[in-house]
């Protein structure tokens, strides 16, 4: 199929209204699939995967690649790299830093979800996740299952939360990781996003880091999201050998927001 090119001296308006026009629909298709009933709790992982079917969706509808309705050009003809998401929880902790630094060889962005009470044991690491280009999430302040309380209490603890990570990361926490993955729809006027997973190896199940790194390159798929836990030496470890293993099967590791945008 032949790609038409916009003149620009005749029709720069157009071409905008065009690219307005795509990235609307794609928006609509995305959110048409990914808002399943009347929550606010979106599983990123199922927009992720709507995100990738409305894309090739959209590629084929329109004879061109989406992905650069932002102005990119790419001429090849490559497949963009598989993307995966490492999520972390209930950290920060004592080997938070060392994890860190192992991101930050192998150029890797993840998604902290973060505990209240631990962020005020170890704020440092907590602005350093943030500076580095990780995404903080919350977790609540004291690691409750939010559903379990009364609303009024569910809410102080993703909202003291909430207060203690943006005085550290300067950036508004947008995603939440509710403790054992059970969102209150009460709170749904808080606008946050909660972000549940795809592969769950039960790190902390064992103290055994190959364990940990079998289950998860075995399942591992695009738009994945790895839950691990960076309270553990040996999921730390694990994550490490996960991402030296994944990258060299050619998978980009993305933040989460990055696999629900994009
Ligand atoms: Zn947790």
């Amino acid at each position: 199929m032949e790609i038409r090119r916009w003149d620009r001296k005749q029709s720069f308006g157009k071409g905008v209204y065009g690219i307005l026009i795509m990235m609307l629909v794609l928006e609509a298709v995305v959110l048409g699939r990914s808002v399943s009933g009347t929550t606010e709790n979106i599983s990123i992982s199922e927009s992720a995967v709507a995100n990738g079917e409305s894309q090739k969706d959209m590629e084929k509808k329109s004879g061109k690649n989406v992905g650069n309705v932002a102005g990119q050009e790419n001429d090849t003809q490559s497949e963009p790299a598989p993307r995966i998401a490492l999520t972390f929880d209930d950290g920060p902790s004592i080997y938070t830093e060392k994890l860190l630094d192992g991101l930050k060889e192998r150029g890797v962005k993840a998604t902290f979800f973060i505990i209240g009470e631990s962020a005020e044991v170890y704020p440092e690491i907590v602005t350093r996740e943030a500076a580095e280009g990780h995404i903080v999430g919350n977790h609540t302040y004291h690691h409750v299952e939010i559903t379990k309380l009364s609303v009024t209490a569910a809410r102080e603890e993703i909202e003291k939360t909430n207060e203690i990570l943006e005085k550290l990361t300067q950036k508004k926490t947008e995603y939440v990781r509710p403790p054992f993955g059970v969102w209150e729809e009460e709170l749904e006027d808080l606008e946050m996003m909660s972000v549940m997973w795809t592969i769950d190896p039960l790190d902390w199940t064992t103290k055994n880091a190959d364990e940990i790194v079998n289950k998860v390159v075995t399942q591992a798929e695009e738009n994945d999201i790895i839950l691990l836990h960076d309270c553990y030496k040996s999921s730390v470890q694990a994550a490490l050998r996960i991402i030296d293993i994944l990258q060299s099967e050619g998978f980009e590791f993305v933040t989460v927001d990055q696999l629900f945008i994009e």
